[in-house]
Formats: structure tokens, C-alpha cells, sequence
């Protein structure tokens, strides 16, 4: 089935998204605030409108995939010299929200939707510019049932692997839980490699024992930090991303927002965010995330 799709936001994610669904046969109605973002949709086959209001004004469906939730909620609501999209969209719109916001600001979209009468769910995604690129993105969803069941068509162009996690905000749930898992065991990882290169250890020796044991996870065996074990991770590449240090920075900013909101007594996380903020404000906002083995390395004596 075809569908009228506004799809807001068609930066580094959204504009290979954008035209995964032109090229699945939806009409797509894009917007962004950035001229060139524009003109790579078009040639994508996305009917570029003047505004937001203009782009959804007769969908069915809107695609949000912008930076933080300040931009989805001032998206949603408009300002005193834009409507926003809530009001200018029309009876019982179903939003896919796509962005990586928080928790609660997910839920507050959502809460604003059903006030003035639409559908919402929060779906954020994992798997990078190479997933959206491909249609292969991991998309994790907060909705209810019945909204789950109508947005699946559509995620299922964009996606690979769709999990409907729980209620609203559940899929930003996720999103944040997981990688806080992935910010620190990228952290532990590359300190053991520094402390093994310290004790005179290989670090293919390292990687043939930790990625057969119990040090087994993602940062090891599919990332690995340092040059050689894993062909395709990275480090291998200078670094290039990947999945860049600014956004693991952004993420864990928001893993300690949910965790103070939440009250939970988590110490590695607050830290992380804190390690993760210093590279990205030092040279690695553009790098790949595990170049923080880079920085280690650097602070450690001798
Ligand atoms: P991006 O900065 O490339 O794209 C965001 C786009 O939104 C920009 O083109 C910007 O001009 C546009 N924009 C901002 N405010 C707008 C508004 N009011 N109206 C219309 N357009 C507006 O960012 P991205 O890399 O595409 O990431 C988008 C979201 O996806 C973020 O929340 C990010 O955390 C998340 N994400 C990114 C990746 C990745 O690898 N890049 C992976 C997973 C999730």
C-alpha cells in the first residue's frame, strides 16, 4: 500500500530514509531547514515543500528524524512565525517520532499528539548512516498496539529488525539502556587493551582469549578499538566513524538524564558521559567512538 508521507528532518539519517520510501512507491512530502539537505532529497525523489506545515498538511503519515527533542518539540508545536506540525497536520495523523531524544520528552510528544486528536509512537533507531542507507535499521518502538500495527508497514522499508519494546517512550527506553551498555563496555574494553599493551600483551593474544571468554561483547568483537583483530572495525580506518564520539556523547547525556529522573544509583554511566563529553569536545566529536582508546593511551604515563 502506498502512502503520503511528510517526513521532517532529512539530514545524514533521515535523507537515505526519505528515499528508501520513495523507492518502496510512498509519496514523500520532505522538509528540512538546510538548502543542500533539500536539494539531495529531490534528487532522491522527495517532493520538497516551503514548510513544515506545507509538508504535512495532507499526510497520512509524519516522519520526524531530527537532532534532539528541543527540535521535535519545537517541531511538533510550532513558534510565533511557524504553525507547528501538530496543528497543521490532519485529523488522526499517525507520527513516527525517529529522533534519539529523552525518555520523557517522547512521552510528552506523544501526550501533545492525542491531546489534539493523532496517533504517536516513539521509534528510534540503531544501525547508523550504513542501515538507513540500506533499509536495514534496527527500529525500537513505544506505542500502543494498535498504532505498532499501523506504522510496521512503513518501518519495515526502513528497517531490518523492527522491536515493539512496550508503551509510549519505551523505544527511547531502550535506545538510551542499550547504549549506555555500549559506552561503557567501550570504555572497559579499550583501558584493557591499554593496560595489556602496558604488561607486554598482544593485542591479538588479548582479543583470542577476552573474544572467547567472558570479556566476549559488541566493543570487542564487532568495534574492536585497536587495528588488526577486526578488519572492519574502525580503528583500521583511522578512526573514521562509524558511530561518532559526539553522538555516544549526546547519548549518554541522555542515559543521565533518565537515570537522575529515575533516581537509580548508577556511577559508570554519569562517568562515561563525562569521558565521552571531553573527547567530543577535544578532537573526537567526528571520530569514531572507540578512538577514546586513543585518549587513554595518551593520559597514561610512561
Ligand atoms: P543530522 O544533523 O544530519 O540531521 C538532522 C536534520 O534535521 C538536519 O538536516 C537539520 O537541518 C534538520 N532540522 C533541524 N531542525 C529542523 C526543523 N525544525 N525542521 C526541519 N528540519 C530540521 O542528524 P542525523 O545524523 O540525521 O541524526 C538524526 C537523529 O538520529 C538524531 O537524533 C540522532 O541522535 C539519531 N541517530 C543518528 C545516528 C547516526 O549514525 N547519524 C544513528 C542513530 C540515531
Amino acid at each position: 500500500m502506498s502512502n503520503r508521507i511528510a517526513f521532517i528532518g532529512l539530514g545524514h539519517m533521515g535523507g537515505p530514509m526519505a528515499a528508501n520510501l520513495v523507492a518502496a512507491g510512498h509519496t514523500v512530502i520532505g522538509y528540512d531547514l538546510v538548502p543542500a539537505a533539500l536539494l539531495e532529497a529531490t534528487a532522491n525523489g522527495v517532493t520538497v515543500a516551503e514548510s513544515a506545515a506545507a509538508a504535512v498538511a495532507a499526510a497520512e503519515i509524519v516522519i520526524t528524524m531530527l537532532p534532539s527533542g528541543r527540535h521535535v518539540l519545537g517541531a511538533y508545536q510550532g513558534d510565533g512565525s511557524a504553525a507547528g506540525l501538530i496543528a497543521s497536520a490532519g485529523p488522526n495523523t499517525l507520527f513516527l517520532e525517529c529522533s534519539t531524544i529523552d525518555v520523557s520528552d517522547a512521552r510528552a510528544a506523544r501526550d501533545l499528539l492525542v491531546a489534539a486528536g493523532h496517533r504517536g509512537l516513539d521509534a528510534p533507531v540503531s544501525g547508523g548512516v550504513g542501515g538507513a542507507t540500506a533499509g536495514t535499521l534496527t527500529f525500537m518502538v513505544g506505542a500502543d498496539a494498535a498504532d505498532f500495527e499501523s506504522a510496521l508497514p512503513v518501518l519495515q522499508v526502513m528497517g531490518g529488525k523492527i522491536v515493539h519494546c512496550g508503551e509510549s517512550g519505551a523505544g527511547q527506553a531502550a535506545k538510551v539502556c542499550n547504549n549506555m551498555i555500549l559506552g561503557i563496555s567501550m570504555i572497559a574494553v579499550s583501558e584493557a587493551f591499554v593496560l595489556g599493551e602496558k604488561l607486554g600483551l598482544s593485542h591479538q593474544a588479548l582479543f583470542d582469549v577476552a573474544s572467547a571468554a567472558s570479556g566476549q561483547c559488541w566493543a570487542l568483537t564487532t568495534n574492536c578499538p585497536v587495528p588488526g583483530p577486526v578488519p572492519t572495525s574502525p580503528a583500521n580506518r583511522d578512526y573514521q566513524p562509524g558511530f561518532a564520539g559526539a553522538l555516544m556523547a549526546k547519548d549518554l547525556g541522555l542515559a543521565v538524564n533518565a537515570l537522575e529522573a529515575t533516581g537509580v544509583a548508577a556511577e559508570l554511566a554519569p562517568l562515561a558521559a563525562q569521558i565521552y563529553r571531553r573527547f567530543a569536545d577535544a578532537d573526537g566529536g567526528g571520530r569514531d567512538f572507540s578512538g577514546i582508546i586513543t585518549e587513554i593511551r595518551a593520559n597514561s604515563e610512561h
